[in-house]
């Protein structure tokens, strides 16, 4: 079977658009409404030749209760039966409480993870970016998933990860 490349984040942060411009289709769905993926979703992906599976994720939440919990279990699920692990933060916001909870959620999986820094959709944005260093979790690569940027050198540290 393919590697398995798994897109986890809080809710909202882009992860679904982020999926639709890795395999140039609309199918993960964006919804302004956080939460909308509940359940892990798996579609066929390939960059430079290299196929692999990439798994859509509803969201982390920390202290999730009820539904809320449930869509994080699967994206520790989704964790967990990853190859390699892209966490996506927004870019515009920096890191929050939820994000760092995220990333000791990670740090006890031992995964290989790339940051991503999403809805970078200027120069003019990166201020934030370079903040992200602070998660411990190496270089942050800025990515506007909604207008494409930065996914190629995201897809070419993936494919190495994995
Ligand atoms: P998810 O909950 O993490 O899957 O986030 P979605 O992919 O559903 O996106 C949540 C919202 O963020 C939607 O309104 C998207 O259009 C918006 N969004 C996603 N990527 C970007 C981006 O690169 N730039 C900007 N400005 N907005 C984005
Ligand atoms: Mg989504």
């Amino acid at each position: 079977a393919p590697p398995v490349l798994a897109i986890v984040g809080r809710p909202n942060v882009g992860k679904s658009t982020l999926v639709n411009r890795i395999i140039r289709s609309k199918q993960a769905v964006v919804e302004d409404v956080p939460g909308v993926t509940r359940d892990r979703v798996s579609y066929d992906a390939e960059w430079n030749g290299k196929e692999f599976t990439i798994v859509d994720t509803g969201g982390w939440e920390k202290d999730a209760r009820g539904l809320h919990q449930r869509v994080a279990e699967q994206a520790e699920v989704a964790v967990e039966e990853a190859d390699a692990v892209v966490f996506v933060v927004d870019g515009l916001v920096g890191a929050t409480a939820v994000d760092e909870a995220v990333v000791r959620m990670l740090r006890r999986k031992k995964k290989p993870v790339l940051l991503v820094a999403n809805k970078v959709d200027s120069q003019a944005q990166m201020a934030e970016v370079y903040g992200l260093w602070n998660l411990g979790l190496g270089e942050p690569h800025p990515v506007s998933a909604l207008h494409g940027t930065g996914t190629g050198d995201l897809l070419d540290a993936a494919v190495k990860a994995m």
